[in-house]
């Protein structure tokens, strides 16, 4: 595995989405109607809570602009004024206009015909646009269009560095490519399982004082960088030793103080 993920993530991976959905259940994802609101939501969220992207959406809607040609048609000021909620809200309407440029000049404002694309050449040309960085890109492509490509976030790279998996600070495409090449390529098991780990991390994997005694993976979480004054309903400084060694087998205590300081330093990224 070329991600820098210990070797046996894939069965890890696999673990870690079974137990989350079988403590949270289907999520639904993604809150919006149909693909086009997706992608402005996925624009729109970028920095924000997903409450301040609704507002603005709704603005949008109610202004009857939720449409690739009638925004395609609106000006930016326009737009700004609308988007203002989900904050950046000049950026936006610009990143809002510089995709729909890219999806009228390359794929004529259809987004069937974007979609149908090569999802490599797809990503490529996505990463292109300006504003979209691969987040958001992903979410485009797993959440719009249905193509299996994982998305990475704040909160699924806090708690795969916690648990032991990838080291923190690992790049976005190495954790990504962790998942990619590690679980089965199914749209909607990339679908559930990046919602679960938002989850998992707004309940539970806290970013600071966690609460590992409700997380649903105590047993098997290194609690890599985990501030010792942690919420730990349900193991003791024993039990905590054993479940990083069953989790990250190779991974010595001196690796987990080296990335408990640098975590420390700010160094997890997404954050
Ligand atoms: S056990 Fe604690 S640190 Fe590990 S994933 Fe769960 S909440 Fe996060």
């Amino acid at each position: 595995m070329e991600s820098g993920a210990r070797p046996n993530a894939p069965a890890v991976l696999l673990q870690i989405y079974e137990r989350l959905f079988e403590r949270f259940g289907p999520q639904h994802w993604w809150p919006a109607d149909g693909p086009f609101e997706v992608i402005v939501g996925a624009i729109l969220t970028q920095c924000v809570s997903w409450n301040n992207v609704a507002t603005a959406i709704g603005n949008l809607r109610r202004a009857g602009l939720m449409d690739p040609r009638r925004l395609m048609e609106a000006d930016e000021g326009t737009i700004a004024s609308l988007v203002r909620p989900a904050g950046y809200y000049r950026q936006k309407a610009k990143k809002i206009r510089a995709f729909l440029s890219y999806l009228w000049g390359r794929h004529g404002g259809d987004l069937a015909s974007m979609f149908a694309t090569p999802p490599d050449e797809l990503r490529s040309e996505l990463l292109a646009v300006w504003g979209l960085g691969p987040e958001t890109v992903d979410s485009i492509m797993l959440y719009a269009g249905g193509i299996a490509s994982f998305v990475v976030d704040a909160y699924t790279s806090r708690i795969m560095s916690r648990i032991g998996v990838v080291p923190a600070g690992t790049p976005y495409d190495r954790v990504r490519r962790m998942f990619m090449d590690g679980l089965p390529r199914d749209a909607a098991l990339f679908n559930e399982y990046h919602a679960l780990l938002v989850t998992l991390g707004k309940r539970a994997c806290l970013k600071t004082r966690p609460r590992c005694g409700e997380c649903p993976l105590s047993d098997i979480c290194g609690r890599i960088g985990v501030p010792r004054d942690g919420d730990d309903h349900s193991l003791g400084a024993a039990g905590r030793e054993e479940s990083a060694e069953q989790a990250t087998a190779g991974t010595r205590r001196g690796l987990r103080e080296k990335r408990a300081k640098k975590e420390s330093r700010g160094a997890v990224p997404f954050a």
